[in-house]
């Protein structure tokens, strides 16, 4: 249960904490901090600390750019002494913020909000998204410079009897630092690449959720600078290898059931769920541009990988854009496989629920599961499974957001408009450079 702000104010006192830290997230997904010393800790609890929001990416303009921080009490929680130089300093404790105008109103580049938007719209029709979510990420060493390299330390994993390597260390500092700040971790090992790890903490409502992601990164990352070494998040930092995804399990629970599981449904499967799965099919390449936001992102859904690169579900194979695991009764649940940790967790998990919910709206259906691996499949195999590609680059996944009237609504205008013109720029950059491929393959050759 949440807190009082009158309780927090007594355990912040009574821990001796020096810095409160005022947590939200930017349109692209950047955790912004506000952090205050002790005078100020009154005041924030008050929600009437105020920030400069012109400073920050698609918040406003700069003739409103007084943002007041309206904290959630439910987010309170003291972090974990990272190092002894911080200890030193005094310890540090954190409010996840809405964000709200000067008049108090709420603002509607806030992405927590848009989020809460579609959770209150969830509970209208009786539903609460669940979602338990598989960030990966690599471990790499920095250079001499301290600059952050592509070179994994782990090799030595590959053999049998050789002694714990530094990553697996590492993971199990970052999963104690994680279990200390209140998570419920399930699961945490090596992934597929060298230098790769997964760990996976307990599904919970979208709101909940998109704070554990946000603040998991900020662990990760924060464990792995302590240790030396780099934690990256980036789809796929090495051509070649597995990237990194997260994939997300979602299920609707309905008066405390879980309103994917039918008995006596094909599959075992509600309409429910069936509708959910054809809208999340539906809406794919409209929402992937959030899912899947970087130009490398789409380095990474490319067949061979167990990453997506086709629209189509299946009940048993990993190539499916959405697979629904073989648990039922209350796991029942659906994962979509195509997102990344590079996400903005807040508007990701937007985008999934508006898919789902107007597939239950439209009463839309999914054709048949493919249960066979599709990168393996011809083209006009394909068809006949009416299994469609997912944008191929970033380019052309802003163009299928353009084309979402759901998505965009979902998102709202003010989100939609930074959110594109910031991609659009950035696939430009991108398109601008002659990058060393092409050098290799037409330098000589044309
Ligand atoms: P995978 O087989 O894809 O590796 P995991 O078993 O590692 O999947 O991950 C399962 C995830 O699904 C966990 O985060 C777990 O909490 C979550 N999960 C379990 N039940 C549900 C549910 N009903 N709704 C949403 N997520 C769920
Ligand atoms: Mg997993
Ligand atoms: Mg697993
Ligand atoms: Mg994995
Ligand atoms: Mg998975």
């Amino acid at each position: 249960m949440a807190k009082t702000p009158d309780e927090i104010m007594g355990q912040l006192e009574r821990e001796d904490v020096q810095f409160l830290r005022l947590q939200f997230t930017d349109i692209l997904g950047f955790i912004k901090n506000v952090e205050v010393p002790r005078s100020q800790f009154q005041k924030a609890l008050d929600g009437e600390l105020m920030f400069d929001g012109s400073s920050i990416e698609g918040f406003t303009r700069i003739e409103e750019s007084d943002m007041l921080l309206k904290p959630d009490f439910s987010t309170f929680l003291i972090f974990p002494q990272f190092s002894a130089e911080e200890s030193a300093r005094g310890r540090v404790a954190r409010l996840i913020c809405d964000i709200a105008m000067p008049d108090h109103s709420p603002f509607e580049g806030d992405p927590r909000q848009v989020l809460r938007r579609l959770i209150d719209r969830a509970s209208e029709l009786g539903f609460e998204l669940l979602c338990g979510p598989e960030p990966e990420f690599f471990i790499f060493e920095r250079n001499a410079q301290g600059r952050p390299t592509t070179v994994t330390g782990d090799h030595a994993g590959y053999f049998d009897l050789a002694p714990i390597d530094k990553g697996e260390r590492l993971r199990r500092e970052i999963t104690n630092a994680l279990v200390d700040m209140g998570f419920d971790i399930e699961a945490a090992h090596h992934e597929v690449a060298p230098g790769q790890h997964e760990i996976d903490f307990k599904y919970s409502g979208a709101l909940k959720t998109a704070d554990n992601i946000a603040t998991f990164k900020f662990v990760v990352k924060r464990v792995a600078l302590e240790y030396g070494v780099h934690a990256s998040f980036m789809p796929k930092p090495v051509a070649g290898l597995s990237g990194s995804g997260m994939h997300c399990h979602l299920s609707l629970f309905r008066e405390g059931k879980n309103a994917f599981f039918d008995e006596q449904g094909e599959h075992q499967l509600s309409q429910t769920a069936l509708h959910f799965i054809a809208g999340l099919l539906e809406h794919a390449p409209g929402m992937v541009a959030v899912t899947n936001p970087l130009v490398n992102s789409y380095k990474r859904l490319v067949p061979g990988f167990e990453a997506p690169t086709n629209i189509a579900w299946s009940t048993s194979n990993r190539s499916a854009l959405v697979r629904v695991p073989a648990r039922r009764g209350s796991g029942t649940r659906a994962e979509l496989r195509m997102p990344d940790p590079s996400c903005n967790p807040y508007l990701a998990l937007t985008v999934m629920l508006a898919a789902g919910l107007d597939g239950i709206k439209q009463g839309l259906l999914p054709p048949p599961p493919v249960q066979r691996n599709i990168y393996k499949m011809t083209v006009r195999e394909r068809r006949a499974h009416r299994v469609r590609n997912l944008p191929g680059d970033l380019s052309e996944a802003i163009g299928a957001l353009e084309n979402d009237e759901v998505i965009r609504e979902a998102l709202g205008e003010h989100v939609v408009e930074h959110f594109i013109a910031a991609k659009r720029a950035e696939w430009h950059a991108y398109s601008a450079v002659v990058h060393q491929w092409e050098l290799d393959r037409y330098l000589d050759e044309v």
